[in-house]
């Protein structure tokens, strides 16, 4: 049987950026991943900031597809073009694939190791037991043979992704809604290196849809819906019929299909417990597992890295001075990051969620009258998107103020939902 201070389950961007950590930190470090290849197969399209490529902290740039100068929010009747006002304002668009394994070439390089192809079952601590016994369901015979399936560690940090596992077996809730997410990859007109989103009831309830360039004539092509929220359940007929019927994206799609891909991320409940400490065993969340994404736009990598950072160093501190008490400090530093964040985009997720494709064109045409790009210059920030939002509710127009008070008495009501 092995034995590690820290086992990490889930080799993507969190468990990767956590198992660095842990590792650097002193503490024996081991990633488990079911998968054969981590960064395989990609769930994700890709877009994220330039501070996130910093919080990466990779030096290649293989893994960009491009630097996109920013972004056309379409909504019914209007469309607000909004560029990025400076270059470190800029997204990019990346290849998941590579930057996943660049991470956790980064996790080996600090000692790190990894057993791929191998799926957690359960996290239990037994009977009185001083470690906590990991069962992994191994394809590989010979890795069975050499104990590969039952390991123990005094730590272990959930990076299992939405369906965590290891949140379970520690009774751990974070979320019990999600966004169901389909895109493919496809030839596309791009004008210029702008990403689009689309919004509107008939184009994806309770979310958005999206276009995300990747070369001169290819783009990502993807949405996410609100089940709780949509008349209907598959948001593949969405797809299906925003490129064969939106007037833009149906002009500019030329019909060819390379990769598809579903894939589903969880709204946090707010308050989520992220911790379970018992005795001198510890479990964390960190990541999609902890529900540690932005409701607004859905982009999880750049919050599982920074929260995957702390998870990784407290781990290892409480594992190596053998106070798991440590532990408990990882859900006030990782909220004290993102936790406002997260609470104010839950809110403005619900409210998209009810809003009428009519109010959100009134929206869009009194924001664009305002001095948006000035706004976004001096509070624009794709990871903390409630900046700007919080900064447009203060604005004193009547037609805004009288819309926001009939939704929020919408929101009241659908909150049972
Ligand atoms: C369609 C779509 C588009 C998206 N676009 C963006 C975007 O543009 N920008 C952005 O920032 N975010 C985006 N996201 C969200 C982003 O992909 C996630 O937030 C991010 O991948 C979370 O990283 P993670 O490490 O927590 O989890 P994951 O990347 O999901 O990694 C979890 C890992 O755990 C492994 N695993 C799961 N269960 C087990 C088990 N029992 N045993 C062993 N291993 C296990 C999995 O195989 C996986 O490798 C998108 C999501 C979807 C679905």
């Amino acid at each position: 049987m092995l034995e590690y201070d820290v086992v990490v389950v889930g080799g993507g961007p969190a468990g990767c950026m956590a198992a660095k950590y842990a590792a650097e930190g002193g503490a024996s470090t081991l990633i488990i991943e079911e998968d054969t290849t981590i960064g395989e197969p990609v769930q994700c399209a890709g877009l994220i900031s330039k501070r996130a490529i910093e919080e990466s902290e990779i030096s290649s740039k293989s893994f960009i597809n491009c630097e996109l100068k920013g972004a056309v929010i379409h909504s019914q009747s209007h469309d607000l073009r909004i560029e990025a006002p400076s270059q470190d304002k800029r997204a990019f668009a990346i290849r998941r694939n590579i930057f996943d394994k660049e991470l956790a070439k980064a996790a080996l390089s600090k000692g790190a190791e990894t057993i791929l192809n191998s799926k957690v079952k359960s996290v239990k601590k037994r009977g009185d037991e001083t470690k906590l016994t990991i069962m992994a369901a191994t394809a590989n015979a010979q890795a069975r043979v050499k104990g590969k399936n039952e390991i123990r560690a005094n730590a272990v940090i959930g990076a299992d992704g939405v369906r965590s596992v290891v949140a379970k077996m520690a009774g751990l809730n974070v979320t019990k809604n999600f966004l169901n997410c389909v895109q493919i990859e496809g030839e596309y007109e791009i004008d210029e290196v702008f990403a689009e989103i689309f919004v509107g009831k008939t184009i994806a309830p309770g979310f958005f849809a999206w276009v995300v360039p990747i070369g001169e004539n290819t783009a990502r092509i993807g949405l996410c819906i609100d089940k709780r929220f949509s008349p209907l359940p598959n948001p593949l007929l969405f797809l299906k019929r925003n490129l064969s019927e939106h007037p833009i994206i149906a002009k500019k799609y030329k019909g060819t299909q390379s990769k598809f891909t579903a894939g589903t991320i969880p709204i946090p409940v707010g308050g989520q417990k992220t911790v379970k400490v018992d005795g001198g065993v510890g479990v964390l969340l960190v990541g999609d597992a902890a529900a540690q994404v932005k409701p607004i736009t859905g982009g999880g990598v750049y919050y599982g890295m920074k929260c995957g950072k702390i998870a990784g160093e407290i781990a290892a501190k409480a594992s190596l001075e053998g106070d798991m008490k440590v532990m408990k400090d990882y859900e006030k530093r990782w909220r004290k990051e993102i936790g406002k964040e997260i609470a104010f985009g839950l809110k403005a997720h619900r409210l998209r969620c009810i809003i009428s494709d009519n109010d959100l064109d009134t929206i869009w045409h009194a924001v664009s009258k305002y001095d948006l790009m000035q706004l976004i210059r001096t509070r624009g920030d794709m990871d903390y998107p409630s900046l700007v939002l919080r900064e447009l509710l203060n604005l004193k127009n009547p037609s805004i103020i009288k819309l926001i008070a009939r939704n929020i008495i919408r929101y009241l009501y659908a909150k049972r939902r």
